[in-house]
């Protein structure tokens, strides 16, 4: 509730603070402040403006023109996560790049496409192509249309190199609706996904991209699951393309609040309470429900083998006994945060599911147990097998549904309805309220 109540106050506040400024002094210092933070978004999403203007390269949705909103794009820093704290972090694009330290000021060039490094040249410095810099910060643009590669992947926008404790940290800066395109390709299949199910998925991703950013705070949002997955241009279709455009700047809210619009993978059969997750009361949109689209889902039910060594392991760590004899489910099936009783050579203690998964990944990080969901666990000949239900975390959007709705003819609006409900679609600037099938 706290966070709805500050949403509604920034949303009217700047108006009512400006015409609270009689002072002929106050009026100028306000005056300045606007040119400041003017100044400041602009430089903030000049890589918009340059992705704009992409149109060049190999077929499919990168012959477009990358997507930007005029005036209403917020643009978005995405942390490559795979690259954070490497040592050196290597980069091409294929038309040339500039790069600029904090100030503006150019610090390299190049027009051709050969990889350069970037590397910490001391404590809190970079070097660029085997030169220091001077500084703990530079911005590379691209000089043409081409993508910047770094590392495995190749992006739209901009990359920001920083100084990070021991390593280099890359943030790619796009347009909040281009860095979408490759979200919905990067979380569904998007060529044998219906395009109501894609469109579901865009607004989805767009409104938990925003909730990230303006209620959280979070900057960069992280490439990875624990936020969004991003794999930059090789995800873009123009299916993907086709359902970014179709709910261009659509979001989810619910009493004039973004709804932490949480999604995933496989519900198996009912989404969850997304409390735990929002780490407040969950809205109405977001207490969880049936499902019946996800019984088709490859971890719709699930079974994982823990062997005895890692179960000894794992009592050994909650200090019960050398030794592993019972686990034994003590939640009920529709319970998500199962309680799992633990039986060791010298004690008991009962542990929650998500505990258990915590440490038999930790451990074990080839078995794949993939919710927290336990249904049941069968004693075996080595150890037990754990079954349990879904993948993910079970709050909100439930993506093997929504494919399946899609497929059986559902619209994107019946869709964002069934796994959050009450929730309203909105639009632009003004957020009024949108009908969408
Ligand atoms: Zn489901």
């Amino acid at each position: 509730m706290a966070r709805r109540t500050r949403t509604r106050r920034r949303a009217g506040s700047l108006k009512s603070q400006l015409r609270r400024l009689r002072h002929p002094g106050a009026l100028l210092f306000a005056l300045l402040l606007g040119i400041v933070c003017a100044v400041a978004v602009s430089e903030l999403y000049k890589p918009t403006a340059h992705a704009r203007h992409f149109t060049k390269s190999a077929g499919g949705a990168r012959t477009e023109p990358a997507i930007v909103l005029e005036g209403e794009d917020p643009g978005i820093e995405v942390l490559l996560s795979a690259l954070d704290g490497n040592a050196q972090v290597s980069f091409a694009c294929a038309g040339g790049w500039i790069a600029r330290d904090a100030g503006g000021r150019e610090i390299g060039r190049t027009t051709g496409n050969a990889p350069s490094i970037v590397a910490l040249s001391q404590i809190g410095r970079l070097s660029l192509r085997g030169g220091d810099t001077g500084s703990p910060f530079f911005v590379v643009e691209p000089m043409s249309n081409e993508p910047l590669q770094i590392g495995k992947y190749t992006y739209r926008g901009t990359a920001v190199f920083r100084a990070a404790d021991r390593g280099v940290r890359v943030i790619n800066r796009v347009s909040l609706e281009q860095y979408l395109v490759s979200v919905v390709g990067s979380e569904m299949y998007a060529s044998s996904t219906a395009p109501a199910a894609l469109e579901a998925q865009a607004i989805a991703a767009r409104t938990y991209a925003r909730y990230a950013i303006e209620e959280l705070g979070r900057n960069p949002i992280p490439d990875s699951q624990e936020a969004q997955a991003y794999f930059g241009v090789s995800r873009e279709t123009a299916a993907t393309r086709a359902a970014v455009l179709a709910t261009r700047s659509q979001i989810l809210m619910f009493q004039g609040a973004i709804l932490p619009a949480f999604y995933h993978s496989t519900c198996g059969g009912q989404t969850i309470d997304g409390s735990a997750l929002i780490g407040a009361k969950a809205p109405p949109p977001l207490r969880g429900g049936p499902c019946g689209y996800c019984e088709h889902g490859k971890l719709y039910r699930w079974s994982v083998h823990v062997n005895q060594r890692t179960l000894s392991s794992i009592c050994a760590s909650f200090n019960i006994g050398k030794t592993c004899a019972r686990v034994e489910p003590r939640g009920s099936a529709e319970d998500p945060w199962n309680s799992i009783l633990l039986t060791g050579s010298a004690g008991q203690t009962v542990v929650s599911s998500k505990q258990l998964r915590q440490h038999v990944t930790k451990l074990t990080p080839n078995v794949n147990f993939p919710s927290p969901f336990v249904t049941d666990v069968e004693p075996d000949r080595d150890g037990v097998i754990i079954k349990g239900r879904g993948f993910g975390h079970g709050v909100g959007l439930c993506q093997i549904g929504a494919a399946e709705m899609g497929r059986r003819g559902f619209g994107a609006g019946q869709i964002l309805q069934k796994y959050y409900p009450g929730a309203a679609v909105v639009a632009g600037r003004d957020g009024r309220e949108v009908a969408i099938r």
